[in-house]
């Protein structure tokens, strides 16, 4: 799956539960050099998620309303499937309705809702958002 149409790289998926096979486990070790304890947390069944900080991937940076990736290229499967469509709909996602906006994580994540695309976000606003994206990644990158 690549990047939906509509992405405005918020990084408001980079908040969601993310499940770790072992493939994508040694992949990500292997890629940034980072051993599992420090990536790696456990459901109730002990099964490999993604570990969080404050709320985010432990992986996610921010660069001012750009959010990024800082494995991309050996990001877990999931994440690599999200959101299994051709548009973003997470912003209109329910779960959001209960964020408590008056602890940090909350704030943050209504800064990042902000940013996130709906169905009536123009088509201006995510061209907008896109081309400040590849200026972000250029930025980085160096090229
Ligand atoms: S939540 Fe949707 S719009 Fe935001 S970064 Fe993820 S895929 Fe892109
Ligand atoms: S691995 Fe990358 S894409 Fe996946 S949740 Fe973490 S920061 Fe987001």
């Amino acid at each position: 799956m690549t990047i939906p149409d509509n992405c405005t790289f918020c990084g408001l998926c980079c908040t969601l539960t993310v499940r770790l096979s072992e493939k994508d486990i040694k992949r990500i070790e292997k890629g940034s050099g980072r051993k599992r304890e420090e990536f790696v947390a456990a459901d109730n069944d002990g099964k490999p998620l993604l570990k969080r900080e404050n709320g985010w991937c432990t992986f996610f940076k921010r660069e001012g309303r750009i959010g990024i990736c800082t494995i991309y290229e050996n990001r877990p499967n999931n994440c690599r499937d999200f959101p299994g469509k051709r548009m973003c709909d997470l912003a209109e996602n329910p779960i959001y309705n209960y964020t408590d906006k008056k602890t940090e994580e909350g704030k943050r994540i209504m800064q990042l809702l902000n940013n996130a695309p709906t169905s009536a976000t123009s088509e201006e606003k995510i061209k907008r958002s896109q081309e400040e994206a590849e200026r972000t990644f250029k930025g980085i990158s160096g090229k």
